[in-house]
């Protein structure tokens, strides 16, 4: 074996592909009895619910270098969001992508003309900084200084001018939904390269859910490459032992998990670096409805004040593919800050969605709650500060995950990737890029 790679989520599978392809001989070992790590889809009663709400960004330089985009067919969101607010639904809209929309937005009063400027602004600065040579993808110019100068996503917008108002109606309940936090502590890179995935594509879902993605790769694996109910229980230069006993020796490991389960298997004296980082977690709630209460591929943001919605949409507006015929998939993801317990949750959301929707969405049946204690790792700039500043641990052990990048799919498959480039430079089969 050239490579053993623990934890075949996205991160796992790109390192494995890219090792692949390069003709070394690579196995994966994952815990778990599916690949995808957190990009998992579960079919339930017929409807396909993502665990945790996310979406795929077609724009992802790393998607389109990895993925067979085509094949994965995509559906977009509306670009743009529903901001709801005590009871009144209004839309925000991309002025590039849907003009009229926009001058509706402005119209309506949902943004002001002032902060619809500096939006635009805004969109030139992300779009030529991300088109700029260093480009925005977490690489070595973002390591080597160490993000020193990095500032949160709220000082970054805030010394940019926006109002209190933009920030409150606009970016907290939009951006708050995409980082699972409203304070908007995330590192202003981070926001800027969201940003600019947004405004360069969609936000898309696939026909067959999200978990479509890592299952497309894992697909393009050599058959028996990956092996699942494979739990590892530590990791030493060359040798992998498994739960069950099992020792596995290779020329590399590469631990491609997340940065908690790495801290438990990882030798000692290399444990250290992720002491430090936590998670920030969230919940979800998928209901059957009759109808659609949207009939639009909108996402709907929550600015009220009270109430446990952060964001809520209906896939299946979006990919029919999400609920059988004559049903509607509604899935409302939970604000961090709410901690009720899931009947109360439940009860709470029924009010604050039949308060937009009407009395109907007092009838939705409850198909599945999801519950995500670790599901993005901090991305404040302190956390950021003591991410893994390469994708060597020690002689013969690689990491590569989300949060030796960014959390998002773009960040595991670009860690993924640059960890076997890695690997192949220190054997002298590939040139640094
Ligand atoms: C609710 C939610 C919403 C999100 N929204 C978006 C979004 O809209 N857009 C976006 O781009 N990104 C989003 N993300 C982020 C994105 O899903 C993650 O950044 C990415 O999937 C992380 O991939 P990874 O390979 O680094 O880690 P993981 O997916 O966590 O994979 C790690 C794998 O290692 C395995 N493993 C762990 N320990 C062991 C062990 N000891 N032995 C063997 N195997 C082990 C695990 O089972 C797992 O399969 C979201 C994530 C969540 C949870």
């Amino acid at each position: 074996m050239d490579a053993i790679i623990v934890g075949a989520g996205l991160a796992g599978l790109a390192c494995a592909r890219e090792l692949e392809r390069s003709g070394k001989r690579v196995i994966v070992l994952e815990a778990s009895d599916r690949v995808g790590g957190r990009v998992a889809t579960d079919s339930v009663r017929g409807f396909q619910i993502d665990q945790g709400f996310q979406v795929y960004l077609d724009a992802y330089p790393e998607g389109r270098m990895q993925l067979d985009l085509l094949a994965l067919k995509l559906n977009p969101f509306e670009p743009g969001a529903l901001v709801a607010e005590n009871g009144k639904l209004s839309g925000v809209s991309d002025p590039w992508k849907r003009p009229s929309a926009a001058i509706r937005s402005l119209c309506n009063g949902t943004i002001s003309i002032p902060d619809a400027i500096r939006i635009a602004f805004l969109r030139r600065y992300v779009l030529a900084r991300y088109h700029s040579a260093n480009g925005m993808r977490g690489t070595k110019s973002d390591r080597e200084n160490n993000f020193l100068t990095s500032t949160t996503t709220r000082e970054f917008l805030l010394a940019r001018g926006f109002s209190d108002e933009c920030m409150r109606r606009f970016f907290e309940p939009f951006f708050g939904g995409v980082f699972l936090e409203r304070k908007l502590k995330t590192s202003s890179d981070i926001f800027e390269f969201t940003f600019a995935m947004f405004s360069l594509g969609s936000a898309t879902l696939p026909a067959d859910g999200m978990g479509a993605i890592p299952v497309q790769i894992a697909c393009r694996l050599a058959p028996g490459t990956v092996r699942l109910h494979q739990q590892v229980e530590r990791v030493e230069p060359g040798r992998v032992f498994l739960a069950n006993r099992e020792t596995i020796s290779a020329k590399h490991v590469v631990v491609a998990t997340t940065f908690s389960s790495a801290a438990k298997i990882l030798p000692q004296e290399v444990c250290d670096q992720f002491t430090t980082r936590t998670w920030k977690s969230t919940r979800m709630l998928a209901f059957a409805a009759l109808n659609s209460p949207l009939q639009s591929r909108t996402l709907v943001v929550s600015a009220d004040k009270d109430g446990p919605i952060d964001n809520l949409c209906v896939p299946s507006d979006i990919a029919p593919s999400y609920a059988p015929p004559g049903a509607s998939l509604v899935v409302a993801s939970i604000r961090a800050e709410w901690t009720a317990s899931e009947e109360a949750t439940l009860e709470a959301v029924r009010l604050q969605s039949s308060v937009w929707f009407g009395q109907a969405a007092r009838n939705w049946e409850l198909i599945s709650y999801v519950k995500i204690d670790e599901a993005l790792p901090d991305e404040s700039p302190q956390a950021r500060r003591t991410r893994p500043t390469g994708n060597t641990c020690a002689a013969g052990i690689s990491l590569c995950g989300d949060y030796c990048t960014s959390a998002s799919i773009n960040g595991a498959l670009y860690s993924g990737r640059m960890c076997a480039e890695q690997l192949l430079i220190q054997t002298g089969e590939a040139e640094p890029s």
